[in-house]
């Protein structure tokens, strides 16, 4: 049993380890704090010496790490979001002709290089445990943030683009080296780009060992054959004009502007 356990998540506090294991106690996952009869024998003393390292068996791995990032992630990743005004509250037409409350404008976060670099450290956080040598995004919002990523984790950067409707890697990479890829984006909706990319890479060699997001508004489970990452889930709920809540309470439409893509 011992030697199926790993360690997700690691704490100087034995007030914060306890919320954690309490957290996916509530999510069903059962949790154990290792250190944590020496940390009681001796507690504030040496503060931040003993870690106390929080472990689950290895099946449930994947889902605890989701649990605790977005536990730990959602309220930072939110303000930066608002504050960026990627994510817009009101009324709006989306390019399929649906009405949604939300929408999400992501070229605002990119013009805002700090805080895309602070989420790129959260990306980062994310993605540090898995085994590559190369971070992928796909063009152009997955660009920045593989980059960034990349390089704060001190990895490669690769991206691909997509010519003529197919996803390719950008011709004059060196990909001798490359062997094993995580993939970031900023919003994923059906997944399906996603997938393209990993197809691609795998056709070059190249195995995609994670895939992280900024957003998960997917409404379906997605199966990408590697553990997904969001630092955001999201569901966004959109009608059909003619069931819309919103027009029928009067609320002025607004069509969204400038993104490159439109949910
Ligand atoms: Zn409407």
């Amino acid at each position: 049993m011992e030697d199926n356990l790993v360690t997700i998540a690691k704490f100087e506090d034995n007030f914060e380890a306890d919320l954690a294991q309490r957290l996916l106690a509530d999510n069903g996952i059962q949790a154990f704090v290792k250190n944590a009869i020496f940390y009681s024998m001796m507690p504030g003393v040496f503060p931040g010496k003993v870690d106390l390292e929080l472990q689950v068996n290895s099946e449930d791995e994947e889902k605890a790490r989701a649990i605790l990032s977005e536990y730990q992630n959602t309220p930072e990743i939110k303000r930066i979001l608002v504050r960026n005004d990627v994510l817009q509250e009101g009324h709006f037409l989306l390019t399929s002709g649906r009405h949604s409350a939300n929408y999400l404008e992501k070229i605002h976060l990119y013009q805002n290089p700090q805080d895309t670099a602070r989420v790129c450290e959260m990306l980062s956080d994310l993605l540090v445990d898995y085994d590559f040598d190369t971070v992928v995004g796909p063009a152009y919002g997955g660009i920045v943030l593989a980059f960034e990523t990349a390089r704060m984790l001190e990895k490669g950067f690769l991206f691909t683009q997509r010519i003529e409707g197919v996803m390719t890697i950008r011709s004059g990479f060196d990909l001798s080296k490359v062997k094993k890829a995580v993939i970031t984006e900023d919003i994923i909706t059906t997944g399906g780009s996603v997938k393209e990319v990993i197809t691609t890479l795998k056709n070059a060699g190249i195995e995609v060992v994670a895939v992280a997001a900024i957003v998960d508004r997917s409404t379906e489970e997605i199966d990408f054959g590697c553990p997904f990452l969001p630092l955001l889930k999201m569901d966004i709920p959109s009608w059909e004009a003619d069931d819309c809540v919103l027009c029928q309470n009067g609320i002025p439409l607004t069509v969204p502007g400038s993104s490159d893509k439109k949910i």
